[in-house]
Protein backbone atom coordinates (compact mmCIF):
# COMPACT_ATOMS: atom_id res chain seq x y z
CA UNK A 1 0.00 0.00 0.00
CA UNK A 2 1.79 3.49 -0.95
CA UNK A 3 1.84 6.10 0.98
CA UNK A 4 -0.53 8.23 -0.60
CA UNK A 5 -3.16 5.86 0.75
CA UNK A 6 -3.80 8.56 3.01
CA UNK A 7 -7.25 8.00 5.03
CA UNK A 8 -8.05 4.32 6.85
CA UNK A 9 -10.88 2.53 7.96
CA UNK A 10 -10.60 3.07 11.83
CA UNK A 11 -11.14 -0.04 13.70
CA UNK A 12 -14.62 -1.03 15.40
CA UNK A 13 -14.54 0.17 19.30
CA UNK A 14 -17.11 -3.43 19.77
CA UNK A 15 -17.44 -6.36 17.47
CA UNK A 16 -20.02 -6.85 14.56
CA UNK A 17 -22.89 -8.31 16.98
CA UNK A 18 -22.56 -6.13 20.00
CA UNK A 19 -25.10 -3.39 18.79
CA UNK A 20 -27.67 -5.99 19.05
CA UNK A 21 -30.77 -5.98 18.83
CA UNK A 22 -30.62 -2.58 17.34
CA UNK A 23 -28.18 -2.78 14.73
CA UNK A 24 -27.95 -6.71 14.03
CA UNK A 25 -24.46 -8.16 13.43
CA UNK A 26 -25.03 -8.02 9.57
CA UNK A 27 -26.37 -4.67 9.17
CA UNK A 28 -23.08 -3.25 10.94
CA UNK A 29 -20.65 -5.50 9.00
CA UNK A 30 -21.95 -4.47 5.63
CA UNK A 31 -22.43 -0.79 6.97
CA UNK A 32 -18.80 -1.05 8.20
CA UNK A 33 -17.32 -2.85 5.64
CA UNK A 34 -18.94 -2.21 2.50
CA UNK A 35 -20.11 1.18 3.02
CA UNK A 36 -17.72 2.69 4.72
CA UNK A 37 -15.16 0.91 3.99
CA UNK A 38 -16.28 2.29 0.30
CA UNK A 39 -15.99 5.64 1.30
CA UNK A 40 -12.36 5.68 2.63
CA UNK A 41 -11.36 3.52 -0.71
CA UNK A 42 -12.93 5.80 -3.13
CA UNK A 43 -11.63 9.28 -1.25
CA UNK A 44 -8.08 7.39 -1.56
CA UNK A 45 -8.10 6.66 -5.17
CA UNK A 46 -9.53 10.11 -5.80
CA UNK A 47 -7.17 11.89 -3.83
CA UNK A 48 -4.02 9.88 -5.64
CA UNK A 49 -5.51 10.71 -8.72
CA UNK A 50 -5.55 14.50 -8.41
CA UNK A 51 -2.59 14.54 -6.49
CA UNK A 52 -3.88 16.15 -3.61
CA UNK A 53 -1.54 16.47 -0.25
CA UNK A 54 -4.67 16.03 1.91
CA UNK A 55 -4.58 17.29 5.75
CA UNK A 56 -3.82 14.34 8.24
CA UNK A 57 -7.36 14.28 9.69
CA UNK A 58 -10.64 14.03 7.81
CA UNK A 59 -12.77 16.68 9.85
CA UNK A 60 -9.79 19.47 8.22
CA UNK A 61 -10.50 18.01 4.97
CA UNK A 62 -14.14 18.45 5.48
CA UNK A 63 -13.58 21.82 7.58
CA UNK A 64 -11.49 23.33 4.81
CA UNK A 65 -13.02 21.85 1.26
CA UNK A 66 -13.63 25.56 0.26
CA UNK A 67 -10.19 26.87 0.13
CA UNK A 68 -8.46 23.57 -0.52
CA UNK A 69 -6.60 23.55 -4.00
CA UNK A 70 -8.78 20.43 -5.30
CA UNK A 71 -9.89 20.91 -8.92
CA UNK A 72 -13.49 22.69 -8.81
CA UNK A 73 -14.69 19.22 -11.27
CA UNK A 74 -13.36 16.84 -8.20
CA UNK A 75 -14.77 19.02 -5.41
CA UNK A 76 -18.35 17.28 -5.05
CA UNK A 77 -17.07 13.60 -5.18
CA UNK A 78 -14.27 14.51 -2.58
CA UNK A 79 -17.03 16.07 -0.72
CA UNK A 80 -19.16 13.11 -1.21
CA UNK A 81 -16.64 9.73 -0.34
CA UNK A 82 -14.62 12.58 2.74
CA UNK A 83 -17.96 13.22 4.58
CA UNK A 84 -18.62 9.55 3.77
CA UNK A 85 -15.71 8.65 5.70
CA UNK A 86 -15.90 11.35 8.16
CA UNK A 87 -19.49 10.85 9.35
CA UNK A 88 -19.08 6.95 9.54
CA UNK A 89 -15.86 6.96 11.46
CA UNK A 90 -17.98 10.09 13.73
CA UNK A 91 -21.41 7.30 14.12
CA UNK A 92 -19.02 4.43 14.87
CA UNK A 93 -17.70 6.44 18.10
CA UNK A 94 -21.13 7.50 19.28
CA UNK A 95 -22.55 4.42 19.34
CA UNK A 96 -22.28 1.51 22.42
CA UNK A 97 -23.84 -1.80 23.37
CA UNK A 98 -27.26 -1.68 25.09
CA UNK A 99 -27.07 -1.69 28.55
CA UNK A 100 -27.88 -5.17 30.45
CA UNK A 101 -31.02 -4.25 31.61
CA UNK A 102 -31.97 -2.80 28.44
CA UNK A 103 -32.65 0.75 29.51
CA UNK A 104 -31.24 3.69 27.78
CA UNK A 105 -27.53 4.84 28.01
CA UNK A 106 -28.08 8.37 29.69
CA UNK A 107 -25.80 11.57 29.43
CA UNK A 108 -24.11 12.28 32.46
CA UNK A 109 -25.23 15.92 34.41
CA UNK A 110 -23.29 18.51 33.05
CA UNK A 111 -24.53 17.68 29.63
CA UNK A 112 -28.13 16.31 30.84
CA UNK A 113 -27.89 20.06 32.08
CA UNK A 114 -26.89 21.68 28.82
CA UNK A 115 -29.72 20.01 27.35
CA UNK A 116 -32.45 20.33 29.50
CA UNK A 117 -31.56 24.07 28.95
CA UNK A 118 -31.64 24.74 25.26
CA UNK A 119 -34.29 22.13 24.94
CA UNK A 120 -36.35 22.32 27.72
CA UNK A 121 -35.90 18.45 29.29
CA UNK A 122 -34.15 15.48 27.81
CA UNK A 123 -37.28 13.69 26.67
CA UNK A 124 -37.97 17.13 24.67
CA UNK A 125 -34.58 17.27 23.33
CA UNK A 126 -35.25 13.17 22.13
CA UNK A 127 -38.28 14.08 20.46
CA UNK A 128 -36.67 17.52 18.42
CA UNK A 129 -34.05 15.20 17.08
CA UNK A 130 -36.51 12.29 16.67
CA UNK A 131 -38.78 14.70 14.62
CA UNK A 132 -36.17 16.49 12.64
CA UNK A 133 -34.71 13.17 11.47
CA UNK A 134 -38.31 12.20 10.73
CA UNK A 135 -38.54 15.47 8.61
CA UNK A 136 -35.48 15.02 6.52
CA UNK A 137 -36.65 13.87 3.13
CA UNK A 138 -33.73 11.47 1.33
CA UNK A 139 -30.68 10.41 2.61
CA UNK A 140 -28.21 12.10 4.96
CA UNK A 141 -27.99 12.72 8.81
CA UNK A 142 -29.30 14.37 11.68
CA UNK A 143 -27.01 16.11 14.07
CA UNK A 144 -26.39 17.31 17.58
CA UNK A 145 -23.80 20.28 17.39
CA UNK A 146 -22.66 23.22 19.09
CA UNK A 147 -22.51 26.61 17.40
CA UNK A 148 -20.02 29.32 17.36
CA UNK A 149 -21.93 30.63 20.81
CA UNK A 150 -21.52 27.71 22.19
CA UNK A 151 -25.22 26.57 21.81
CA UNK A 152 -26.66 23.33 21.29
CA UNK A 153 -28.77 22.82 18.01
CA UNK A 154 -30.11 20.45 15.93
CA UNK A 155 -30.05 20.32 12.33
CA UNK A 156 -29.83 17.63 9.26
CA UNK A 157 -27.68 17.44 6.38
CA UNK A 158 -28.22 15.88 2.42
CA UNK A 159 -26.24 13.09 1.10
CA UNK A 160 -22.95 12.71 3.51
CA UNK A 161 -22.39 16.64 4.22
CA UNK A 162 -21.18 17.72 7.51
CA UNK A 163 -22.31 20.24 9.55
CA UNK A 164 -18.22 21.27 9.48
CA UNK A 165 -18.91 21.76 5.68
CA UNK A 166 -21.67 24.82 5.98
CA UNK A 167 -19.24 27.60 4.37
CA UNK A 168 -18.68 25.27 1.43
CA UNK A 169 -22.06 24.00 1.15
CA UNK A 170 -23.60 27.09 1.97
CA UNK A 171 -26.08 25.33 4.21
CA UNK A 172 -26.55 23.93 7.32
CA UNK A 173 -25.69 25.76 10.14
CA UNK A 174 -22.37 25.70 10.96
CA UNK A 175 -21.14 24.12 13.68
CA UNK A 176 -18.92 20.80 16.14
CA UNK A 177 -20.98 18.06 15.57
CA UNK A 178 -21.24 16.17 18.93
CA UNK A 179 -23.91 13.81 18.02
CA UNK A 180 -25.24 11.61 14.73
CA UNK A 181 -27.46 9.66 13.51
CA UNK A 182 -26.88 7.92 9.81
CA UNK A 183 -30.67 8.76 7.88
CA UNK A 184 -29.63 6.77 5.10
CA UNK A 185 -31.83 3.66 4.18
CA UNK A 186 -28.87 1.17 4.04
CA UNK A 187 -27.98 2.14 8.07
CA UNK A 188 -31.45 1.00 8.73
CA UNK A 189 -33.65 -1.04 5.85
CA UNK A 190 -32.21 -5.02 6.84
CA UNK A 191 -33.94 -4.53 10.33
CA UNK A 192 -36.06 -1.62 10.06
CA UNK A 193 -37.48 -1.70 6.51
CA UNK A 194 -40.54 1.32 6.41
CA UNK A 195 -40.58 1.68 9.78
CA UNK A 196 -37.65 4.78 10.22
CA UNK A 197 -39.67 6.04 13.55
CA UNK A 198 -38.84 2.31 14.56
CA UNK A 199 -34.98 2.42 13.87
CA UNK A 200 -35.14 6.39 15.56
CA UNK A 201 -36.57 5.32 18.82
CA UNK A 202 -33.98 2.45 19.18
CA UNK A 203 -31.04 4.49 18.55
CA UNK A 204 -31.15 6.27 22.01
CA UNK A 205 -30.50 2.77 23.48
CA UNK A 206 -26.69 2.54 21.98
CA UNK A 207 -26.02 6.49 22.29
CA UNK A 208 -22.55 6.90 24.17
CA UNK A 209 -23.07 9.75 25.92
CA UNK A 210 -19.70 9.57 27.15
CA UNK A 211 -18.53 10.02 23.40
CA UNK A 212 -21.05 12.98 23.16
CA UNK A 213 -19.56 14.58 26.41
CA UNK A 214 -15.81 14.65 25.32
CA UNK A 215 -16.93 15.98 22.18
CA UNK A 216 -19.12 18.57 23.75
CA UNK A 217 -16.75 19.55 26.39
CA UNK A 218 -14.16 19.65 23.65
CA UNK A 219 -15.85 22.38 21.64
CA UNK A 220 -16.73 23.77 25.10
CA UNK A 221 -13.65 25.13 26.12
MN1 LIG B 1 -24.20 4.82 6.53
Amino acid sequence: MSDSKKYRLPELPYTYGDLEPVFTAEMVELHYSKHHAGYVNKLNDLLEKIGYEAPEEIDDLIAGLKYSSIPKEFRDTVRFNAGGHANHRFFWEVLRPIREDGLDHEPSECLREALESTFGSFDQFKRVFVQAAMGHLGSGWAWLCISDKKKLFITTTFNHDNPLMAEFVGTPQFGTPILTLDLWEHAYYLRYKNQKANYFDAFWQIVNWSTVLTRYQKACL
